[in-house]
């Protein structure tokens, strides 16, 4: 097992915390105590399908083994700060991450679907220059634990009732800057034996690290959404300053090989609806000569405000002529609904409780989280 696996996961002093351990890593683990590798599925199955955090209620695993299980090894979650439930069913919590951070998950119920917003950093790097999470910095990347945590956290807290049918890494962070950890819980999403959805119900959002896009379509090809936001380099560059690393067409070439590994073969773009900045109907032409004929849909967000931005959101008059103006240059386009604004759950808005440990912008920030 990695050296990395195994320090981020643990969190007593002394003891292994299993949870967000996938595939080989916990395999290996049961192989080091000379147990067969098939325990690591009971274990799956006790831990993510039955919901149970608790090793003597594992009654088909041995009592003896169970015992040596308590001595060395732990299922520990995070702690819940506090919960917050919107006026439309949205609910968010605010979860402790240790060391006065704490970051945050929202619930989003919908006809058909109950979809959870994670988040895969304490703060983040990124510093795109519309964004809540990315103004406060960057303190540290989560554990697989940390993260796959939220899910265990929110379903306990809905109950049987209100399964989960879709994940977004869409909360604070940059999901493939803290690719060693988001892998394997996206591992476990998808995995028959521990939580079993589809590849298509799991999204992995992200700013744009092509080098990290390249390397998801080996290791697992879940949905993947990416945050545009504006169809030249020139304004990219200002709203996602990843741009001045990896420009617009080097990111669309890894999207369509990305495409090309997909089931439902689409990717989405993301892409919040600034006023006077990147809302014009130029805009949405140029947009439209980029995408048209690929495997591609364009999600709108209207733009959630918060406390000290500079951007303000086009007017939804302005949203829909964009959205028709795509339409017409042939591209599937969708204006997403603003959920959770009254509890600042919405798009952009978490903010958690961070604190920045970078030394400068962007540069450093960058060459440190990239793993
Ligand atoms: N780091 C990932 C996940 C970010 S959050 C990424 O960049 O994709 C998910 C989406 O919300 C991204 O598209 C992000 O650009 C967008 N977003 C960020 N701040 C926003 C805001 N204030 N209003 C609307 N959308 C926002």
């Amino acid at each position: 097992m990695p050296e990395n696996t195994l320090s981020a996961a643990r969190t007593d002093p002394g003891k292994l915390n299993l949870i967000g351990l996938a595939g080989r890593d916990l395999e290996d683990f049961f192989g080091s105590l000379d147990e067969r590798p098939y325990r690591a599925r009971q274990l799956l199955g006790w831990l993510y399908q039955r919901d149970v955090l608790d090793f003597r209620r594992m009654t088909d695993i041995s009592l003896r083994l169970r015992e040596r299980l308590e001595l060395i090894a732990s299922l520990a979650l995070p702690d819940v700060i506090r919960e917050e439930r919107s006026v439309d069913g949205t609910r968010k919590w605010l979860i402790d991450v240790g060391a006065g951070q704490a970051v945050e998950s929202v619930f989003i119920p919908e006809p058909g679907r109950s979809t959870l917003c994670i988040s895969s950093q304490a703060g983040c790097a990124m510093d795109c220059s519309f964004c809540a999470t990315g103004k406060q910095g960057f303190n540290r990347n989560l554990t697989a634990a940390e993260i796959l945590g939220q899910v265990l956290i929110a379903r306990r807290a809905l109950g049987a009732d209100t399964p989960l049918t879709n994940i977004v890494f869409m909360g604070m962070g940059e999901p493939l800057a803290n690719y060693r950890n988001v892998i394997p819980v996206v591992k476990l999403l998808i995995d028959d034996c521990a939580f079993g959805l589809s590849r298509r119900r799991v999204t992995i959002s992200t700013a744009g690290l092509v080098p990290q896009i390249r390397r998801l379509s080996e290791d697992c090809n879940v949905a993947l959404a990416v945050s545009l936001h504006a169809p030249h380099d020139s304004l990219r560059d200002e709203l996602v300053p990843i741009n001045r690393r990896h420009p617009i067409a080097e990111l669309l070439e890894a999207c369509w090989q990305y495409a090309d590994c997909l089931a439902s073969r689409q990717v989405t773009f993301e892409y919040a609806m600034l006023r006077d900045v990147n809302d014009d109907v130029s805009h949405a032409r140029a947009l439209g000569h980029l995408l048209r004929g690929r495997p591609a849909k364009v999600n709108l967000i209207p733009f959630n405000a918060f406390p000290g931005t500079r951007y303000e959101c086009s007017s939804s008059a302005k949203i829909d002529e964009f959205c028709n103006a795509l339409r017409a240059a042939g591209v599937f386009a969708t204006i997403r609904k603003t959920r959770g604004d009254d509890i600042a759950a919405a798009c952009g808005q978490l903010a958690g409780q961070v604190k920045d440990r970078t030394l400068s912008r962007l540069g450093a920030k960058l060459t440190r989280v990239t793993n």
